[in-house]
């Protein structure tokens, strides 16, 4: 038995990461929930699956939140909570998939409490992976990938070492406008860029599948999670979303992982590697997909690929801004005061103004963050004018 406790519970990934749980009676146990803001889907999950602990980000949520679930459920909240839930002693993994950076300040407190950690939130390693994984090393724990396209790569991979690769493929869906002539780029509408053609997901991570700024934060969680240098990180495009991603050997072979897309199967993954637990929940009907098919990305109509590739190749704290400046321009673009190309121009403005730490702290990265947030603000309200 596993015991695993599940930070952002309430989320996308959250939700399917309970279903994996169910489909595993036996095999994995909930220990601690934390969510954001949603009290009563939270005290419904605790109901269910009754966890020793649990958080909520808001401190006022609390008594609501006592007085809907079992007395000796220990209640958490704010970033003190996620510390508290993600170093528990009764836990041997911690799932982080909160939306955002709050994600990262309990990673590193699971790795160094000896915990694996089985990472969603690609901020953590967009961030700080250098001191993440060099963190991980040092305790001796696993960081294993939940995203689809890292879980591709890890399963394809096998424990071969960086040396034996001549490139990792991304794939990408290529995402709602992957046939939008330019011109109309400008004048795309929130609700148009929230229908993605593959995956059901969180409202940001929507919205950068959309931009292509998801897969570019994908290269360089890419870069750390198998230490592996940026200009051998490469992104192709796949509408099926079958294929998840790839790994061409320096022998020329080269090793897919595919299935209908499903979280539920690299979250599976994660949670209970290096077995395979049966489940019946991922069919892959390939006579019914017909065909598969591969195309180059266009870095004209989705500069964000290049921005990615230029943070991640200088590295430093300059991927923790475009991270930052990316959520902010996001969200401007998410209240109608940014126009979809606005968020890549926010970008690139906020990154050319940065002066990059190299070798940076954690301080140092966070620092990063807080300035690029305020520059993002200022540019996406001058750009709004
Ligand atoms: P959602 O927006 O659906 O869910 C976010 C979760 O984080 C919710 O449970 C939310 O709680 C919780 N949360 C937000 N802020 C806090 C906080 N300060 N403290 C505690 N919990 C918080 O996002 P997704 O599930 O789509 O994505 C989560 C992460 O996983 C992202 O980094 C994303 O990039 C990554 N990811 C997602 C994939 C997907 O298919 N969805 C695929 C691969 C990676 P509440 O709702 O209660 O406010």
């Amino acid at each position: 038995m596993k015991r695993v406790v599940l930070l952002g519970s309430t989320g996308s990934i959250g939700t399917s990461t309970l279903k994996v749980v169910e489909d595993l009676p036996g095999e994995l146990q909930l220990v601690g929930l934390a969510a954001g803001g949603n009290v009563d889907l939270l005290a419904e999950q605790t109901t269910r699956h009754s966890p020793q602990a649990i958080s909520i980000h808001d401190p006022a949520k609390i008594p609501g939140l006592k007085s809907r679930v079992a007395t000796g459920v220990r209640v958490f909240s704010g970033p003190d909570g996620l510390l508290e839930l993600a170093t528990m002693p009764e836990a041997d993994i911690v799932l982080i998939a909160i939306v955002g950076t709050a994600g990262l300040a309990p990673a590193l407190a699971a790795i160094r409490a000896g915990k694996d950690i089985a990472i969603a939130s690609k901020e953590i390693l967009v961030m700080a992976g250098e001191i993440v994984m060099t963190e991980a090393r040092k305790h001796g724990v696993k960081v294993l990938a939940v995203d689809s396209e890292h879980s591709a790569i890890f399963q394809c991979l096998d424990g071969k070492p960086p040396s034996s690769v001549r490139n990792l493929w991304l794939t990408a869906s290529g995402g709602p406008f992957r046939k939008t002539p330019a011109e109309e780029f400008a004048s795309i509408t929130i609700e148009q860029a929230l229908k993605h053609p593959s995956w059901v997901m969180g409202r940001k991570i929507t919205i950068d599948s959309a931009t292509l700024f998801n897969k570019g934060l994908e290269m360089i969680e890419a870069r750390w999670l198998f230490d592996i240098e940026m200009d051998r990180v490469q992104v192709i495009v796949h509408p099926q979303s079958v294929v998840h991603s790839m790994v061409e050997f320096v022998d020329g072979s080269v090793l897919a992982q595919l299935s209908t897309p499903d979280m539920c199967l690299p979250i599976q993954y994660a949670l209970m590697y290096p077995a395979r637990a049966p489940s019946a929940r991922v069919q892959t009907n390939f006579a019914r997909i017909g065909q598969l098919t591969f195309e180059e990305p266009d870095t004209v109509r989705f500069p964000a690929l290049a921005l990615a590739r230029r943070a991640g190749t200088v590295g430093g704290t300059l991927p923790a801004v475009l991270n930052a400046a990316n959520e902010v321009a996001v969200d401007h673009f998410c209240r109608g005061t940014l126009s979809f190309t606005g968020i890549t121009q926010t970008v690139a403005h906020v990154l050319d103004g940065h002066c990059v730490v190299s070798q940076p702290t954690l301080d140092e990265i966070l620092a990063a963050d807080r300035w690029a947030r305020e520059e993002a603000t200022r540019v996406s309200a001058e750009a709004s004018q």
